[in-house]
């Protein structure tokens, strides 16, 4: 079956910062077999004043610049080529990316993500486009350029024919609300550790068993809340 590739479009004041990473590895061999491709805008380029300004102080006062919605709206509406593309523009206090929303996102024919910088961007840019906030986590970044590399990789690695087997995914992390098993290979014996012995027994059904049990326990240990959500 010949899938579509995935189409990105990254609005940004930054374009250099791409495709950086995503040209390596998984991403980058996925990039060649056109799986998926890449679409810098610089936001700059829609600036109308001779400096090409993007940004002027807040109404109300306080310490920085923000990004103006004029700019961004003109960059926004020249690059949103489809309705059925999903309309991303990172801010910290967006939902927080999950593995759910990734999957969401990679079944669409494309993406549009705009990236922040300064202080932040004008709120009627967000809410006239309709465009969804997501954060990256409870932290913030300096701009919305490495939140959009993780992003984007994280969307790559799902698309058919990234990655070798598609066995790889359905074991992952996150799948079933669930943590990763974890995973040993040789040499046999390292530092006077051994792998579970029932990984070498060759009973496949005992093997995953085991994974199934150490990868409840570890949830239940590290991460409780994945199952509680799970039930809801
Ligand atoms: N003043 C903002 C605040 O307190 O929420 C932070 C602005 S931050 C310095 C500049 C840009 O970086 C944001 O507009 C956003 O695009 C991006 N950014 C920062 N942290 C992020 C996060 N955790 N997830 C996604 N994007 C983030």
């Amino acid at each position: 079956m010949i899938n579509k590739c995935f189409e990105v479009r990254v609005l940004t004041l930054f374009p250099e910062m791409f495709p950086g990473p995503l040209s390596y590895s998984l991403a980058g061999k996925a990039s060649e077999k056109n799986i998926w491709s890449l679409k810098t805008v610089n936001i700059r380029d829609y600036a109308t004043d001779k400096h090409k300004t993007v940004d002027d102080e807040p109404y109300g006062g306080g310490p920085g610049m923000v990004m103006r919605p004029d700019i961004l709206g003109k960059a926004f509406d020249k690059n949103n080529p489809n309705s059925k593309w999903k309309k991303i523009i990172l801010t910290p206090r967006g939902k927080p990316l999950t593995q759910k929303m990734v999957k969401d996102i990679s079944s669409k024919p494309g993406a549009v993500i705009v990236c922040g910088r300064y202080e932040g961007i004008d709120e009627r840019f967000i809410s006239s486009r309709s465009l969804e906030e997501v954060s990256i986590g409870d932290y913030v970044l300096s701009g919305g350029e490495p939140a959009a590399l993780i992003l984007i990789d994280s969307i790559v690695r799902l698309l058919s024919g990234t990655i070798g087997s598609s066995d790889s995914l359905i074991e992952e992390s996150f799948e079933n609300n669930l943590l990763e098993h974890p995973h040993y290979t040789r040499p046999y014996e390292w530092e006077g550790m051994k792998p579970p012995a029932v990984l070498l027994s060759g009973n496949h059904r005992e093997i995953e068993k085991w994974r199934k049990n150490i990868a409840l326990e570890d949830t239940k240990k590290r991460r409780p809340e994945l199952l509680i959500s799970e039930k809801k």
